[in-house]
C-alpha cells in the first residue's frame, strides 16, 4: 500500500470492482433523482439514503486543470509532470481526477473527454480521462 492508493471498504467495493472492468460508477438518488460523485451512502443534496450505483457514460468536459510538476506523495513523484484535473461528468457530477495520453497544449476547458483506467501493479484501477479523438471532419 501507498499513500496515494484509495480506501476500498465494503461501501466502496462495487465502486473499484466496476473500475477494474473498465466501467465508471456514480451514486444516484431515488428521491430526487440526482447523482453525485464521490460515492457517499446518503445523498448530499437530499440527505436521503435512498442511494444506489449507476453506471455512468464515461463522458465528461474538462473544467480545469493543473499540471503537476512536483509532487514529493509516492507513486506521484515518479509520474510528474502530470496533468492534474477537475471534469464534468455528462451526468452532472463534477470529479477530481487526472488527463492522460495528453500534450497540456491540446488541452482547451470544455473539451470532451472520455474515461479510462490507468492499472498500476497489484493496485486498484483508478479513473482518469483523456481526450476524445475527433475522427473525420463530420462533428456536428
Ligand atoms: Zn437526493
Amino acid at each position: 500500500m501507498t499513500a496515494a492508493e484509495p480506501d476500498i471498504d465494503a461501501f466502496t467495493r462495487p465502486y473499484w470492482d466496476a473500475a477494474a472492468e473498465g466501467h465508471l460508477l456514480l451514486r444516484r438518488c431515488r428521491a430526487c433523482a440526482r447523482p453525485h460523485h464521490y460515492p457517499r451512502e446518503f445523498c448530499p443534496y437530499c440527505w436521503s439514503e435512498d442511494v444506489h450505483w449507476v453506471r455512468a457514460s464515461g463522458r465528461a468536459t474538462l473544467y480545469t486543470w493543473s499540471v503537476v510538476h512536483r509532487n514529493d506523495l509516492p507513486p506521484f513523484g515518479d509520474r510528474v509532470p502530470y496533468v492534474a484535473a477537475v471534469v464534468d461528468l455528462a451526468e452532472g457530477p463534477r470529479m477530481m481526477t487526472e488527463i492522460v495520453d495528453c500534450e497540456e497544449a491540446v488541452l482547451r476547458i470544455g473539451m470532451p473527454l472520455t474515461a479510462t483506467f490507468r492499472r498500476e501493479g497489484e493496485g486498484p484501477a483508478v479513473p482518469v480521462f483523456r481526450t476524445v479523438q475527433l475522427s473525420g471532419a463530420t462533428q456536428s
